[in-house]
C-alpha cells in the first residue's frame, strides 16, 4: 500500500461506513454490494482536491468533461445487476476513473472495462493496476457496440447514456444474462435487461443522469 492509502486509511473508513449507513437508508439491501462499497477506496480515484468529498453521495468531475458516478448509482446498478446471485463475466462500457470497475470487481469473476478517451483509459488502468485488481481488463475502444469478440456475458453495465435502447448489445448477454442502462437524452431511465430462453425483457428502473455515450475514440 501506498502512502497515500495508508495516510488517510483510517478516516477513509469511517467515512466509507458512513457511505454504507446512507447506502442502506437509500435502499440498498444486498450485503455482498454494501461489502464491496466498503472495500474499495472511492477517494483513491478522485483528484487530490476533490479527495475530501469522496464519500460524499454525490457525482464528481473526473476531467474530459465527464464525472465519476454517484456512490448511490454506481451501488444500484451492481445490485440490479447482481439479482440473480454471483456474477461470471462482466462488461463495463466507459471505465471514467475505474471506479464502478473496481466495485464489479469484488462481485463479478471477471469484469471487461472499456473507455473510449485515451488518458481516462491510461489512468483507469494504473489505478485498478496499484489496486491489484487482477480480474479486471481495462480495454481503449469505442464500447457502444460492445466487445462482440469477447461475448457472452453474464451482464453489462452502461455508464454513459445511448438515447434509445441498442438491440446490439443484448445480443451480447448470455442466457440469464442481465444489462443495466441509462437511456434517453434530457430525460433519462434506468432499465434492466434480462435475457432468457424465452428472449428478452424490459423493465424501467427509475430517471437518472449520465453523460451521453459518444462515438469512437479520443
Ligand atoms: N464508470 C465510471 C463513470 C464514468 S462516466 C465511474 O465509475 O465513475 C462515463 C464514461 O463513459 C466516460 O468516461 C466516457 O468517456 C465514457 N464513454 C462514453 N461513450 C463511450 C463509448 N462509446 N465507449 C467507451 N466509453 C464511453
Amino acid at each position: 500500500m501506498n502512502a497515500r492509502v495508508n495516510g488517510i486509511g483510517m478516516t477513509s473508513q469511517r467515512t466509507r461506513a458512513r457511505l454504507i449507513e446512507r447506502l442502506r437508508e437509500q435502499g440498498i439491501k444486498d450485503e455482498a454490494v454494501l461489502a464491496a462499497m466498503f472495500e474499495v477506496p472511492r477517494h483513491l480515484f478522485i483528484d487530490e482536491a476533490l479527495a475530501s468529498r469522496a464519500y460524499d453521495d454525490v457525482s464528481l468531475p473526473i476531467n474530459y468533461n465527464q464525472t465519476i458516478s454517484q456512490p448511490y448509482i454506481v451501488a444500484r446498478m451492481t445490485e440490479v445487476l447482481r439479482a440473480s446471485g454471483a456474477l461470471g463475466r462482466v462488461l463495463e462500457i466507459g471505465t471514467g476513473c475505474g471506479y464502478q470497475a473496481a466495485v464489479l470487481a469484488q462481485v463479478a469473476r471477471e469484469v471487461y472495462t472499456v473507455e473510449r478517451i485515451k488518458p481516462l483509459y491510461e489512468r483507469a488502468r494504473k489505478q485498478l493496476s496499484d489496486l491489484k485488481m487482477r480480474n479486471v481488463s481495462v480495454r481503449y475502444a469505442d464500447g457502444s457496440a460492445g466487445l462482440p469478440d469477447l461475448a457472452p456475458f453474464d451482464g453489462i453495465i452502461m455508464a454513459a447514456a445511448a438515447p434509445v435502447l441498442s438491440a446490439v448489445l443484448r445480443e451480447q448477454l448470455a442466457l440469464g444474462g442481465r444489462m443495466v442502462l441509462p437511456v434517453g437524452t434530457q430525460e433519462q431511465w434506468l432499465y434492466l435487461i434480462e435475457r432468457d430462453e424465452n428472449g428478452f425483457r424490459e423493465t424501467r428502473l427509475e430517471p437518472v443522469k449520465f453523460v451521453p455515450l459518444l462515438m469512437g475514440k479520443a
